[in-house]
């Protein structure tokens, strides 16, 4: 499960670190940049002062100590003069060692007496510094040779600068301006801004820990609403369905059961009817005739609504065997002319185009056209009823019902192969002549076929029913 409070601390501590680190690693490098600029401007300036003060005494010895030698220049008296001189000069500041190079880069005086006469003429420092620019750099010294001796664990900065003389270059001071407390400052203020971001911080991540806290309680409690609405739809489609199976079951059951009792009667019925129980009067004839028909219609209609009940289970198995298409025609005729004729309609039958052959399930197929010739005599007053097979394309064969009856308007083309629905009723209207099954178990059962059936119809101007079927691959290539 995704956790909004440990993604939120992981990244927004790591967020925090870098920015403390970047925050503290930034200050320290400017300061130590002003650092360095504010020690070299002292530098320079205390150089100014050299050369104002000091350097008019002692510019000819600076400018002919080339030709001594090392040791001679050791030993010249203006050398103590110059110390004594310096150190004065220096007493009270921060500067713990200074030389004097002149311009061949001989060391004409440093406070640390062994370096004088030493050759500094290819130090860049030097050269810069020859050439008129100031050259400046901070270092950290383990030891360090100052006036009054070894110092240790210093940090220098140390200068290289140009000594003037009516704007024209002398000589080169160098100067170490020994900066240490001014670093041990800068530490100990870059301890107090990372403390103070730090802080900051953290009352910032405590604000905002509050915040997504509270977010991801809102979203954990949502998600656990989402959760119980899923489940509780999961188990009301659950029970749907399981209260679906439980309707087709009994409907299934009830449609089943009925039919052996309404047979018996149907054959009893019948038996009577020719006279095995003894002779019946007129009367009784008519009687029996009405219990015929009513038993008939109820046998037709509980065999109408076991069908609808396996077809929607999807227990209808269906046969494929070898059938000779105009026997549909010829069998159809038989049950039907009667009906029709009792009504004055005429009824057209044709077979043309097809193979003499083709493969199905008969019965099933017979069912489907009895259906649609039904309808088309319950639902035409006057006219013809053409029935008609044939081949509708390459792949297809078809049947189609035509009547010249009421017609069905063309909003109704589709809620009429709905289960249970009827033109004029709407929803179901159980009467003798229907309960609105016929055209949905057409569709289901040309479905099963890989078929499909349509409708064609205008009110008042007659319907036609058309159901296409593939055609059996044996049957085709026998034509073929
Ligand atoms: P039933 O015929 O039992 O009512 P069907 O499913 O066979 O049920 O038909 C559904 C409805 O479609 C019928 O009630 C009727 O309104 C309409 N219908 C079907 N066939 C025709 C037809 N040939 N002419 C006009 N209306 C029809």
């Amino acid at each position: 499960m995704f956790r909004l409070i440990r993604y939120f601390s992981i990244t927004s501590l790591a967020a925090f670190v870098i920015v403390t680190i970047i925050l503290g690693v930034f200050y320290r490098q400017l300061a130590i940049n002003d650092l360095i600029v504010l020690g070299e401007n002292n530098n320079v300036a205390l150089t100014q002062t050299f050369a104002n003060s000091l350097w008019p005494d002692f510019e000819q010895f600076v400018m002919n100590a080339s030709d001594l030698s090392p040791e001679q220049l050791a030993e010249s008296p203006e050398i103590d003069q110059l110390r004594m001189d310096v150190l004065t000069q220096m007493n009270g500041l921060s500067i713990v060692k200074i030389k004097v190079y002149n311009l061949d880069g001989l060391t004409v005086f440093s406070t640390d007496p062994t370096q004088i006469g030493q050759d500094k003429s290819t130090n860049a420092g030097f050269l810069s510094a020859r050439s008129g620019q100031v050259a400046t750099e901070l270092t950290h010294r383990d030891s360090f040779s100052a006036f009054e001796g070894i110092i240790e664990n210093r940090d220098v900065i140390s200068s290289y600068v140009p000594i003037l003389s009516k704007g024209i270059i002398k000589g080169v001071f160098e100067v170490y301006d020994d900066v240490t407390p001014l670093l041990l400052l800068i530490q100990e203020t870059q301890r107090n801004v990372i403390i103070g971001v730090t802080l900051m911080l953290g009352i910032l991540y405590a604000v905002l820990f509050f915040i997504v806290r509270h977010g991801d309680r809102i979203i954990q409690q949502q998600r656990r609403e989402r959760e119980r609405v899923e489940e509780a739809l999961r188990l009301a489609r659950d029970e749907a369905l399981a209260a679906l199976h439980f309707k087709q079951q009994i409907l299934a059951n009830v449609s089943h059961d009925a039919r052996t009792p309404i047979t018996v009667i149907t054959l009893y019925t019948e038996m009577l009817q020719n006279h095995l129980y003894g002779p019946v009067n007129d009367k009784q004839r008519n009687a029996l005739d009405s219990i015929h028909v009513s038993t008939r219609q109820l046998l037709f209609f509980f065999t109408t609504l076991l069908d609808e009940a396996q077809l929607n289970a999807g227990k209808v198995v269906l046969r494929d065997t070898e059938f000779v298409p105009s026997d549909l025609l010829k069998n159809l005729e038989a049950s039907i002319k009667p009906m029709a004729d009792k009504k004055a309609l005429a009824l057209n039958t044709s077979a043309a185009g097809l193979p003499d052959t083709l493969r199905g399930d008969p019965d099933r197929l017979e069912q489907i056209l009895l259906n649609l010739v039904y309808n088309a005599i319950k639902f035409t007053d006057s006219g013809t009823i053409n029935v008609k097979l044939y081949l509708s394309d390459e792949h297809h064969w078809a049947l189609s019902v035509s009547d010249t009856g009421i017609g069905i308007a063309p909003e109704m083309h589709e809620r009429i192969f709905e289960a249970f629905w009827q033109v004029d009723g709407s929803t179901t209207r159980s009467s003798a002549t229907g309960v609105g099954l016929g055209l949905s178990i057409i569709k289901q059962l040309a479905e099963l076929m890989n078929g499909k059936v349509s409708v064609q119809s205008e009110l008042g101007q007659g319907s036609t029913f058309i159901v296409t079927l593939p055609l059996s691959g044996k049957n085709v290539s026998d034509e073929s």
